[in-house]
């Protein structure tokens, strides 16, 4: 048999004809950012980081979300920190708010209860209705509706290295679907029923589960220790989350979203929407679908992601950190 070599034009042409894609077509994609007016100094940081590190060569649009009216103060004060497009857009009672199944007292007591445990956001009301949209929305809003990937911001998070390819781009022409730089373990606490809530909807929905691929195809084992019988808490921490928008809206998706938010969860505890996004991605993606941009630095409250290779780490302005790779990332 014969050796030899496909010119790599001819590769990309049959890509092309396969995919339908041509890797040097534009990505529909943008950052998303929810925020409060109050975090108008925080957002400013975290976006002149983001544009000086990537996006002034690339210039993808923001989308700013807020449960209130953006005040002209916040967006006189972010409207000119990119060439690129600017939207803000005000989230309506059903995608920030209580569902109507939800006894409002029964989550008042739910919260003060969870006050003793002392775990972070225990007793706020805003949290769990910002986790709520985090898990069920954003993907949904109107001023998303022409994008296909985002990329979440937060308000004081650092990007800490020159990024010099089209993330958007190696995304989409790799077939990525979910990407993270961090991944931690949850507090039990704001959780206790989540995993049986996921086992109920295995059960109850065997149609649906049906089109995740095989257990051993997926990151399966990333959330189970012992093969779906508890939930080991590990997720992506989604502060930082690049992602297809087209996972979340999927059938799949939202009927799992739905039956995660009719049990009551989001506001009779508080779940986040690291454990939620991460499970549903671990059973409905394929594992090569995730992506870990261990070339991204990033930093959010005291816990940083840095680059551990060398030549990487030249194009940031961080130091590796072992904590992340030998201790938190399991
Ligand atoms: P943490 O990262 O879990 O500590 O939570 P954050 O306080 O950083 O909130 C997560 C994201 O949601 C950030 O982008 C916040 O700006 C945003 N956020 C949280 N609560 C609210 C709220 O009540 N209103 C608005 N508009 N944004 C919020
Ligand atoms: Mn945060």
């Amino acid at each position: 048999f014969y050796f030899f070599a496909v010119p790599s034009g001819i590769v990309d042409v049959w890509n092309e004809y396969k995919t339908g894609i041509n890797p040097d077509d534009p990505v529909n994609a943008c950052f998303v950012i929810l925020v409060r007016n109050s975090e108008l100094e925080g957002i400013k940081s975290s976006i002149e980081q983001m544009e000086k590190t990537f996006n002034n060569k690339y210039n993808y649009p923001y989308v700013f979300l807020n449960d209130d009216d953006f005040t002209p103060e916040f967006i006189e004060g972010t409207k000119n920190l990119s060439k690129a497009e600017m939207v803000y857009g005000k989230l309506d009672e059903q995608m920030w708010g209580y569902p109507s199944f939800i006894d409002q007292s029964v989550a008042a007591e739910s919260r003060q209860k969870m006050a003793e445990s002392k775990v972070p956001y225990a007793d706020s009301e805003s949290y769990r209705h910002m986790c709520r949209f985090q898990s069920g929305f954003f993907f949904r809003h109107p001023l998303l509706d022409k994008y296909e990937y985002y990329w979440r911001v937060e308000p004081n998070v650092d990007f800490l290295c020159e990024i010099d390819y089209d993330v958007f781009k190696f995304m989409r022409n790799n077939g990525k679907k979910y990407a993270f730089t961090l991944t931690f373990t949850e507090f039990v606490a704001t959780i206790p029923s989540l995993w049986d809530t996921v086992k109920d909807f295995r059960r109850d929905h065997p149609e649906i589960v049906k089109r995740f691929p095989p257990k051993e195809k997926s990151l399966w084992k990333f959330i189970t220790d012992d093969d779906g019988e508890t939930y080991n808490t590990c997720h992506f921490w989604t502060n930082f989350e690049i992602g297809s928008l087209d996972l979340w809206r999927s059938n799949e998706y939202l009927q799992f979203f739905n039956y995660l938010d009719e049990s009551g969860g989001f506001y009779y505890e508080r779940w986040g929407d690291a454990p939620v996004h991460s499970i549903a991605a671990a059973m409905m993606l394929r594992k090569e679908e995730f992506h870990f941009f261990h070339d991204m630095g990033y930093r959010h409250t005291s816990v940083l992601h840095c680059p551990a290779d060398e030549s990487v780490l030249q194009k940031c302005s961080c130091k590796y950190d072992s904590f992340v790779w030998d201790y938190n990332s399991k």
